[in-house]
């Protein structure tokens, strides 16, 4: 487990909302620094201008010129992974993690030279110092996506300083100064990765409730299944899709047959177990993807199936015999329960709409109940 996990890890189960929250920290972590590389050449332009450094050290001067202008472009060119998976993002962050702090690293090394090299004057080392403060507390405030790199950046920005700083009994005062700061930095870390945390677990708190009310408002609370809601604007979407010439589809209507007195001889509460039990035996019968299954309200249920009617009417039939001679487990009560079921598939011109192919699959259901029940029937073809 690298340091990333457990700072995306909020439980110790892995999942997909530990997953969302590494990728979500790959995702902050390169937009907050992916420019901060830059900001290091700039520095170092204005310093090498105020301190004349090309009169006098031109080809050190273009080195690290070169060095802050390659490691500010290789950051922002080190994009993290569309769509990634938590392995990629890990493998990602882990590299990104050892580029960063080099323009650091290389900051500091220069730091240092201004402040034991005669030939930089003192109002020059003032701007060094100030362009480090300012880098230092942005990292301790931007990189909050990432403790340790926070921690990475903000020693290698100021441990060589303070070093240079305490050696010289001549900035004893600034040598204090900057140890202060340097601890209020340290709890700047703390803090700001701690607010960054807070934030990143009301974001996924946000999200899971989302999804739990999205769910909850296509779900059917009884069984499980969709609701008449989500598979009405299903039916509409499949046969939108049909009419401009996407997959034709079959429709199929379910009903129990004297469903009244289940409930009339065993009691609602083992209706509502037979209604379960039957969604369960349903969703065998007709497994996604290929099969969207609803319960329409009461003991009716709608199938939409990809496919031509012949083989959903033989499905359907299956699942009627299946049942015929199979008993519900209702909570521990064996129920022996028929049905009727109407099929037909979409017809843009005889049906128009997915409400057209649902009034003539309810009728094709009503028939079958009208012709004596437990039996499966296909909608009447429109004469030609
Ligand atoms: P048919 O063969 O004509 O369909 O007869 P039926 O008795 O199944 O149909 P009817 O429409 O007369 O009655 C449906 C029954 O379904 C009436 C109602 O008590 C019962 N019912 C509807 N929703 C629920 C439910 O959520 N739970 C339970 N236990 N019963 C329900
Ligand atoms: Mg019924
Ligand atoms: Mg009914």
């Amino acid at each position: 487990m690298t340091p990333f996990d457990r700072q995306a890890d909020a439980d110790p189960a892995r999942g997909p909302m530990a997953d969302w929250r590494l990728g979500q920290m790959v995702a902050d972590t390169y937009q907050l620094s992916k420019l901060g590389g830059l900001l290091y050449l700039f520095g170092w332009v204005v310093i090498a201008w105020l301190g004349g450094v090309m009169a006098f050290a031109p080809v050190t001067a273009l080195a690290a010129g070169a060095g802050f202008l390659l490691l500010g472009g290789l950051r922002l060119l080190m994009r993290p992974p569309r769509a990634a998976n938590a392995d990629q993002n890990r493998r990602w962050l882990l590299r990104y993690a050892l580029v960063l702090p080099l323009a650091s690293v290389l900051w500091s090394v220069v730091q240092a030279w201004l402040l034991v090299d005669a030939r930089f004057d003192q109002d020059t080392r003032m701007v060094s110092l100030i362009a480090t403060i300012g880098y230092a507390t942005v990292f301790a405030n931007i990189y909050s996506t990432v403790r340790h790199l926070a921690a990475v950046g903000v020693c290698v920005l100021f441990v060589p300083l303070l070093a240079v700083l305490w050696s010289d009994p001549g900035n004893r005062a600034l040598a204090v100064a900057m140890s202060f700061y340097a601890l209020y930095l340290a709890g700047a870390v703390v803090r700001s990765h701690a607010e960054y945390r807070r934030r990143l677990r009301l974001d996924q708190a946000l999200r899971e409730q989302r999804d739990l009310y999205e769910h909850l408002s296509r779900t059917d609370p009884l069984t499980g299944v969709c609701n008449r809601r989500h598979f009405t604007a299903r039916l509409d979407l499949a046969a939108q899709r049909a009419r401009a010439g996407g997959p034709g589809f079959t429709l199929l209507i379910l009903d129990i047959d004297h469903f009244k007195h289940v409930n009339d001889r065993h009691g609602h509460a083992v209706g509502d177990a037979c209604l379960k039990a039957l969604a369960d035996r349903m969703q065998r019968a007709f497994p996604a993807p290929g099969a969207l299954l609803a319960r329409l309200g009461g003991e009716e249920f709608g199938v939409l199936l990809d496919g031509d009617a012949a083989s959903a009417a033989q499905a359907a039939e299956a699942l009627r015999h299946d049942l015929a001679v199979n008993p519900l487990d209702a909570d521990g009560e064996r129920l022996r329960v028929t049905v009727s079921i109407g099929v037909g598939a979409f017809d843009a011109r005889s049906h128009g709409d997915g409400d057209g192919l649902y009034r003539a699959v309810d009728m094709a259901l009503y028939a079958a109940k009208a012709q004596g029940r437990n039996r499966v029937l296909p909608v009447q073809a429109a004469p030609a």
